[in-house]
């Protein structure tokens, strides 16, 4: 099979059909007429940014994407393994298919990601309605797979790693807005105790920052791209083995004209530098947001979890970032009910809550996944415990998040608008601030499309978890400087 990295050479030509006359698409010794491709994508931003690679692919193999199941020729999942949560939806929309299957003999079907990359042989043995099976360091390859199956190849699973020591590729966007995620570093070498990922991403790998800056600046340059999230399961650990380092990159990107915004996610605290603290403060276009997964609140479950650092260590971090950038905005992940988590040590979460004041968290009851170091802790915690402390967790971070919320009523916040909203019946659009709030507005003329428009919004009301505002200047879709005082909420 062709490099599992990146697709070069990929020798598909084209000619058009004298008859239907639709265009073909020619690989070896097969001919691709026009298809439909269905998707399904579970789990977090990586996976999400995988099957937009994917479909972009697919493209140069004539698919395109449709959102009627009923209509695909190639229906593909990309899996999630994080919590079981994820994988039991899966396993049932998996299940589902098979009737679809029934009704159109031609349909492929094929489960990606990283379920795949654990479970893939399995799945294909135990689903006959299932084709093939591929992992996480084969999505570039997808077109060959697809080949494969349309070859009449049988049933297969592939979930090799990549054993290149070069992480290169080249950023695939199939949307039409000016967000792009960029991957920057995948795997991860941490091995936190509860967490599936590095058995499903592999080892660490970074790519290089000349590549990085050279490909943001191509999309920004090119595709009209105005704001771009550096992707990686652990992006501080970006460039280590090549002398780099995300601060590096970031400084770097930062002088790019026409790129106006930089996040990046998700952080591993311990290895937050203080040359990234630095950065904070200096590089303009770096958002004042920063997601910071501290996990939990007490010593002695961090210690379990095996993340390397203490809750005092973490909010000493949490000032440092404040002390860097007076405007900057902190979130979290949140996992309740490790092992044996005592009350004590569930208080000491709440307590962290208390200290660290973030703007908002994403929470999770702990999901013991096979593989894992604490998967094989024995464990005396009801899973009753463990959802009431989520709810209590949940119901006391929002009371936080309302105060800390509050004083934006009456401010003026720059929003990049990327959908419609309707609340209580009325058509509203709505948006993401610099710092990753969430800000709702009618817009002054009913039938104007505000999507991808830059406007200043007055916040008329605020809540723990959203914005109201009344339209007060839209800058259309490019403006030239996003650093202002109405970029800093
Ligand atoms: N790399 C990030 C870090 O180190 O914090 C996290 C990436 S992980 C894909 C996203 C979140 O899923 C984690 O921050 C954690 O809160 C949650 N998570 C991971 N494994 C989990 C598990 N076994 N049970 C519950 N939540 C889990
Ligand atoms: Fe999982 Fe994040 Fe820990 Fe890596 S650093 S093992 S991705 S929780």
């Amino acid at each position: 099979m062709a490099g599992l990295g990146k697709r070069q050479n990929t020798g598909e030509t084209s000619f058009i059909d004298n008859v239907t006359g639709q265009k073909i698409v020619k690989l070896g010794g097969l001919e691709f007429p026009p298809r439909k491709v269905w998707m399904k994508t579970f789990g977090c931003q990586m996976n999400y940014h995988d099957s937009e690679r994917i479909l972009s692919h697919l493209k140069d193999l004539n698919f395109s994407q449709t959102e009627e199941k009923e209509r695909a020729d190639l229906i593909l999942f990309n899996t999630c393994a994080i919590r079981d949560l994820a994988n039991t939806k899966f396993y049932s929309q998996l299940g589902e298919i098979k009737h679809n299957k029934k009704k159109n003999e031609k349909l492929v079907v094929g489960v990606g990601g990283c379920v795949a990359q654990t479970e893939g042989k399995a799945l294909v043995k135990k689903y006959k309605h299932l084709d093939f099976a591929f992992g996480t360091d084969v999505i570039d390859s997808i077109n060959d797979l697809v080949f494969r199956s349309y070859a009449g190849d049988g049933k297969f699973s592939v979930n090799a790693w990549d054993r290149s020591t070069d992480f290169s590729i080249e950023t695939k966007i199939t949307h039409g807005s000016p967000q792009a995620f960029v991957n920057i570093i995948k795997g991860c070498n941490k091995y936190c105790s509860y967490c599936i990922v590095p058995y499903t991403r592999g080892k660490e790998r970074s790519r290089k920052c000349k590549e990085v800056v050279e490909d943001v600046r191509k999309l920004v340059k090119y595709q009209g791209i105005q704001e771009v999230t550096l992707l990686g399961q652990n992006v501080n650990s970006y460039g280590k083995e090549n002398n780099e380092s995300l601060a590096m990159l970031i400084t770097e990107l930062d002088k790019i004209d026409g790129l106006e915004l930089i996040r990046y996610t998700t952080s591993h605290p311990y290895d937050v530098s203080d040359e990234l603290i630095e950065v904070h403060g200096k590089a303009k276009k770096l958002s004042n947001h920063l997601h910071l997964p501290v996990q939990s609140g007490s010593k002695t479950v961090l210690e379990r979890m095996l993340r390397e650092y203490t809750p005092e260590h973490f909010l000493n971090l949490c000032e440092k970032l404040r002390k860097a950038n007076p405007n900057i905005i902190l979130s979290t992940d949140i996992i309740v009910g490790f092992p044996n988590e005592t009350q004590e040590e569930y208080e000491a979460t709440l307590k962290l809550l208390d200290e660290a004041q973030f703007d908002f968290i994403y929470s999770y009851v702990y999901s013991a996944r096979k593989g894992t170091k604490s998967a094989k802790m024995s464990d005396t915690l009801a899973d009753d415990e463990r959802g009431e402390r989520l709810r209590y967790l949940q119901s006391y971070q929002l009371k936080i998040q309302e105060k800390l919320r509050a004083p934006l009523k009456g401010k003026t916040l720059r929003v990049l608008v990327d959908g419609q909203s309707n609340q209580k019946g009325i058509k509203k659009w709505k948006g993401r601030t610099n710092g990753n709030r969430i800000v709702h507005f009618e817009p002054i003329e009913s039938d104007k499309n505000y999507l991808w428009h830059w406007v200043d919004l007055e916040v008329t009301s605020a809540t723990a978890l959203s914005c109201q505002g009344k339209l007060v200047k839209d800058h259309g879709k490019r403006i030239e400087m996003h650093d202002s005082e109405n970029s800093l909420g």
